[in-house]
């Protein structure tokens, strides 16, 4: 029997790169349900060629909008939409592909209904990763990684029996176009130059993320609530040309890296087919034309957007949601040409000064903080 999936996010980036490998095995998967927020027409073609049963529309303009052709197409809006969506009984694995917060509570209500979630939306983690990984243990299922780094560690770590085995990770950062780029030039990089990622082609909240290593910032918060780990045992290393993944170094002193081509449909096709491997199309990596491979520290000092996420690792509770939040806020507004790079930054450390931190938040704790902040940025 296929898998049956769910893509939520299915007309972004990852959505769109999820789709394009799961049509190669048709015997193996099939698309259940496509969401969106409101690129309709993208969600139509997507809805002709890969004949789900249902669709969800967070916006309701856009719903209206909709022309529903298919007999047997189904079609739900609004925000709660999705969340219907993840609990359908023909679903068997969601894949979470959504950008930002907005992916909280379908990956909540997703785990709750005991489905796998093949997580792409590493917000969720980040916000509520104690709240998502403890609902997960009682429902008894899974959050499977779909970022390329955290695929990598789950695959490094397939051998492990057990977690005291393991003395560190390695998360691998290409660091973004401005790795090379002074001080004093980061006042005038522009939208254009921060859109255009090295290595990956990316939507662009998390490609603003991977300019300011804002992106590596969450994703050690990320790998914390993966796989049981302590700040201290997170290390990121920058490692421009990509091709390992990311590392896992052992108490004995082996350290087992994932090395792959650049293309996330890997990370997302393993996901959806783990513990099996599937014979793929995607590019084969030619050793003997690598560039050479390089590793660098991370510089604090220019990425200050790091050392603010491991700060909020380790102080945990709300802050890591806090982070979030008004990361979230102040790349909209970069995006927007509303404020510079570097306020990137400056408007997250303000966030985490002004937040007195809750431990062992409920989901409603955070979902009003997220708003909160949300609130102080945009007034
Ligand atoms: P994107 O902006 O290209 O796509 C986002 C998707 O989410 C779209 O389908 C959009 O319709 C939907 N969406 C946005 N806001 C929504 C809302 N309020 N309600 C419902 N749906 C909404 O983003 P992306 O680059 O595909 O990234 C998606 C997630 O995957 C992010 O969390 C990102 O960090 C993570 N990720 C992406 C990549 C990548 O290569 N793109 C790699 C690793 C991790
Ligand atoms: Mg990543």
């Amino acid at each position: 029997m296929p898998k049956r999936i769910a893509i939520l996010g299915a007309t972004g980036s990852i959505g769109v790169q999820a789709l394009d490998i799961i049509s190669k095995f048709p015997q193996h998967f099939e698309i259940t349900a496509l969401s969106t927020n409101e690129n309709i027409n993208l969600l139509t073609e997507q809805v002709s060629k890969f004949k789900p049963s249902y669709v969800a529309i967070a916006d309701k303009e856009k719903a209206n909008q909709f022309k529903n052709t298919t007999a047997d197409l189904k079609v739900d809006c609004g925000y709660d939409s999705l969340i219907n969506l993840t609990s359908l009984p023909e679903i068997d694995i969601v894949l979470n592909a959504i950008v930002g917060i907005a992916g909280l509570k379908p990956t909540i209500a997703a785990l709750e209904a005991s489905k796998d979630v093949a997580l792409a939306n590493k917000e969720s983690l980040v916000a509520a990763g104690s709240i998502v990984m403890e609902t997960a243990r009682k429902n008894g299922c899974r959050v499977i990684p779909v970022d390329s780094e955290h695929s990598a560690i789950y695959q490094c770590l397939l051998n492990s029996k057990d977690t005291k085995e393991v003395r560190k990770i390695y998360l691998t950062a290409s660091g973004g176009p401005f790795r090379e780029l002074d001080k004093s030039s980061f006042k005038s990089v522009t939208v254009e130059q921060t859109l255009k990622h090295p290595r990956w082609s990316m939507g662009k909240k998390i490609t603003v993320d991977s300019a300011t290593l804002m992106n590596k910032g969450l994703e050690a918060i990320e790998a914390k609530w993966l796989f049981g780990l302590s700040p201290q045992q997170i290390e990121v290393i920058i490692h421009p040309q990509s091709v390992i993944h990311s590392m896992v170094e052992y108490v004995d002193g082996s350290v087992i890296a994932q090395i792959a081509a650049t293309d996330m449909r890997l990370p997302i096709l393993y996901a959806l087919s783990q513990p099996q491997r599937l014979s793929s199309d995607i590019p084969k990596l030619n050793f003997f034309e690598l560039e050479p491979l390089t590793f660098e520290k991370p510089d604090l000092h220019r990425f200050p957007c790091l050392s603010f996420a491991y700060e909020a690792l380790s102080i945990g509770g709300t802050m890591p949601a806090v982070l979030n939040a008004a990361n979230e806020v102040a790349v909209g507004k970069f995006l927007n040409r509303e404020i510079l790079f570097e306020e990137i930054s400056i408007m997250v450390k303000k966030a985490m000064n002004l937040h007195s931190t809750i431990q062992n938040p409920s989901i409603y704790d955070i979902l009003n903080i997220d708003n909160a902040i949300r609130l102080i940025f945009n007034t």
